[in-house]
């Protein structure tokens, strides 16, 4: 079985390989290759240690951030790789021990550490597929196993927990079974771990194609992430596969402020927090029928999140059939709904005479609204008339 490697990781193995060191592609991008699937990135695990990679890449743009667990990262064909020295995990994650980093010269031991069958696999061309744990044959029955023994690995690192979920929502796989009552059996060893890891797995859970499946199937786990959490509504797939709106769905019946306190508990990013309370405020929102007030709701809110909304607002069950028509028509037709767009510029009003600062600004606004309305055409003479015109300005 060959896999392709991209041009970024063929100088990086053929480099250690010639200073005498093993060096495979492993996790992720070995299963998704044999998948079928494009890998995010790819990542390589090698018997040399850091000083020595570090030798073997001297004159190479090498990013150290990772280097106390043993990880450099080479910036080939302009494109970072992490590359991480064979090792043991020495410590518990679980906030009570410190974390340690143990390296080993034998890949196998590597394998060992790593949570799922389906993720301890490792490539080089000149081995083949490495795979200590059937993981070939687990993606083959698509299922996710821990490897090893379950309650062990959840003990460890209850992250696991979380990331078993992830893979079997963005592959579509089945847990199986043994590994799903571990981890339901050891769901509390969750409220050790930190919030940001939890968050990046939770949002690539909820982002993946049977998200909704997984989520119903495991309740109480995404109960200790989010708390008061219920699947009773949740409709996930109907919309983009982008983790703002997701966490809106998933918290659908919440209030914004109980959101966004959720939120920030698990320490999530301002852009995240944002798409949900807005979408949220305005899930109960009636959404006009008419091209008109659908140009003044753009022109509110922007192209994205109008369009979030409406998706979120479909999949929740309400009619927004002549929303999403209207929407489409006003973006195919160019339709003005941003001062961008709008016929006269503020160089236009200042030439008609009036005065810059405040006035010009608020003057702008009202001609747009004006048009978005579709009380006014958007054609310039037009504009500037009614800009100039007594009383014209500032009126509701
Ligand atoms: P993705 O496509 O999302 O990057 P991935 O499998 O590469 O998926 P990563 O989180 O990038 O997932 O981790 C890379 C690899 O490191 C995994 O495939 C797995 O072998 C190992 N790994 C990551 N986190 C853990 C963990 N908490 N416990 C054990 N092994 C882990
Ligand atoms: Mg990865």
């Amino acid at each position: 079985m060959q896999i392709r490697l991209p041009e970024s990781v063929k100088p990086l193995m053929g480099r250690l390989e010639a200073a005498g060191f093993e060096v495979f592609c492993v996790g992720g991008c070995v299963r998704d290759s044999l998948l079928g699937r494009k890998p995010d990135d790819w990542d390589l695990t090698t018997s040399a240690l850091p000083q020595q990679m570090e030798t073997v890449f001297a004159g190479w743009r090498v990013l150290a951030t990772g280097r106390r667990h043993g990880t450099i990262t080479v910036v080939s064909d302009s494109q970072p790789v992490e590359i991480t020295t064979f090792r043991v995990d020495g410590g518990y994650r679980d906030g009570r021990h410190p974390e340690q980093v143990t390296f080993t010269p034998h890949l196998a031991d590597d394998l060992a550490r790593r949570d799922f069958t389906v993720n301890a696999l490792a490539y080089s061309p000149h081995t083949g597929i490495v795979d200590r744990f059937d993981g070939v044959g687990d993606l083959r029955r698509r299922v996710i196993r821990a490897v090893g023994n379950p309650c062990l690995r959840f003990e460890e690192d209850a992250l696991r927990i979380v990331r078993a979920l992830r893979f079997a929502s963005v592959l579509g796989f089945p847990i199986d079974p043994a590994t799903a009552e571990a981890l339901r059996s050891h769901r509390q060893l969750l409220e050790k771990v930190s919030a940001e890891r939890l968050f990046t797995e939770l949002c690539k859970l909820v982002c993946g194609e049977t998200a909704d499946t997984v989520i119903q199937q495991f309740p109480e786990v995404i109960a200790l992430l989010i708390d008061h959490f219920s699947p009773d509504g949740m409709r996930l797939h109907p919309l983009p596969a982008l983790p703002g709106i997701r966490l809106a769905m998933l918290m659908h019946a919440f209030s914004p402020a109980q959101a966004d306190a959720v939120l920030l508990r698990l320490k999530a990013d301002r852009a995240a927090r944002r798409t949900v309370t807005a979408l949220l405020s305005r899930r109960d929102q009636p959404l006009p029928s008419s091209r008109a007030g659908i140009r003044q709701l753009v022109s509110e809110l922007g192209v994205q999140p109008l369009r979030d909304l409406l998706a979120f607002q479909g999949a929740l069950g309400r009619e927004t059939g002549p929303a999403c028509h209207w929407l489409e028509r006003i973006l195919a037709d160019g339709d003005c709904w941003n001062l961008g767009m709008l016929a006269v510029d503020g160089h236009d009003l200042l030439s008609a005479g009036i005065p810059a600062g405040r006035e010009l600004g608020e003057t702008l606004r009202f001609l747009l609204m004006q048009v978005v309305k579709g009380r006014l055409p958007n054609q310039k003479s037009e504009l500037l008339r009614a800009a100039t015109a007594n009383g014209t300005r500032g009126a509701p």
